[in-house]
């Protein structure tokens, strides 16, 4: 039976029908899928979620109090039958525990794939294309002025800045979950092995990370001196900090620092610039434009439907490639982790 016969929208979120559950609802629900744990995508307040362990793990450390209170961990390729409906998870490629969900029921498939990415990420199992009736797709980055490039050259910017200011310290704003792991990995990956001082408001989720066999090499917390003295020690030094962490007096108060911000929308030089971003650093979790037209051709689905992101561009696009393309214009998912 096609999909869209017992896949719904609804306020709460995309609703599955023969198995009661809502994937990634925006509110608090019975029985939900979660693909993963960026704020918009996992809220406080359910009671039954299926999810990974890892996206259980971040719900639990994030959500405290209102954390799902009937958590199933499922592996990837575990299928796990939720009323009439089997569901598999697969990974999504976009923080650690990234999940797409795969939904089968009297022969109709449907994968929801939340975020997603194609590049190859130290901290997280690779996107899988998975086959299907209908592929429901993300649109964060989806406008042809979105394409990302190799995470390595934007770590060669960061490194050679770094080496032409050596009494200045390098502040990077970086999503808490996902983007600030990834950056870590990443400069490890390019050579750095000094310590990096990392944001207190970071801590939670780099431990995670470590517990799940991520390594990050040495951390140190970025607290600024006493009395706003700064510190001998960051002076050419790389600190990760959250986004609001690098606009404000905190960042401050490090020794002369340069600010830089990792993440996707840094292509737009105008928004790179009303942020005070002196080094933008082009780094995305997300798919950009040409990831997301490879994807449709990978998965291959006749029917694709857009959920949120620049819907318009990416329906066009697919249409003129003979894809059936919807847009499902579901409210409530922000930019966590762009
Ligand atoms: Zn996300
Ligand atoms: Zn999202």
């Amino acid at each position: 039976m096609h999909p869209e016969r017992w896949v719904q929208v609804r306020p709460e979120g995309l609703y599955v029908i023969p198995g009661e559950f809502y994937v990634d609802p925006v509110c608090g629900v019975a029985r939900a899928v979660i693909t993963h744990g960026h704020s918009d995508h996992c809220r406080p307040g359910h009671q039954a979620v299926l999810a990974t362990e890892q996206t259980l793990a971040v719900a639990r450390a994030r959500l405290g109090e209102g954390a799902p209170t009937r958590p199933q961990a499922a592996a990837f390729g575990e299928v796990v039958r939720i009323g009439e409906v089997d569901v598999t998870l697969f990974p999504a490629g976009h923080v650690l525990g990234s999940a797409q969900v795969l939904m089968e029921h009297r022969g109709g498939r449907i994968v929801v794939s939340g975020d997603y990415k194609r590049r190859a990420d130290p901290t997280c199992a690779t996107f899988e294309p998975v086959p299907c009736d209908v592929f429901v797709t993300e649109a964060t980055f989806g406008l042809p002025v979105f394409r990302h490039p190799p995470v390595q050259d934007e770590i060669t910017r960061l490194l050679h800045s770094v080496e032409l200011f050596p009494e200045r310290c390098h502040v990077v704003g970086a999503y808490s979950l996902g983007k600030a792991q990834r950056l870590i990995a990443e400069l490890r990956a390019g050579g750095w092995d000094r310590p990096i001082f990392v944001h207190g408001a970071l801590a939670a989720m780099n431990e995670l990370y470590r517990r799940y066999g991520v390594d990050l090499g040495e951390l140190r917390p970025a607290t600024a001196g006493t009395k706003g003295e700064p510190r001998k020690e960051l002076e050419g030094a790389i600190v990760v900090a959250p986004p609001s962490a690098i606009a404000d007096r905190w960042a401050r108060r490090l020794p002369d620092p340069v600010i830089c911000q990792a993440s996707g929308w840094m292509r737009v030089k105008q928004r790179a610039k009303q942020g005070g971003i002196e080094l933008p650093l082009v780094i995305s979790d997300h798919a950009d434009w040409d990831e997301l037209l490879q994807t449709l051709d990978d998965v291959g689905a006749p029917d694709v439907w857009i959920t949120h992101g620049r819907e318009e561009a990416l329906q066009y696009a697919a249409k003129l490639k003979g894809f059936r393309a919807e847009a499902l214009r579901l409210v409530g998912y922000d930019e966590e982790g762009s």
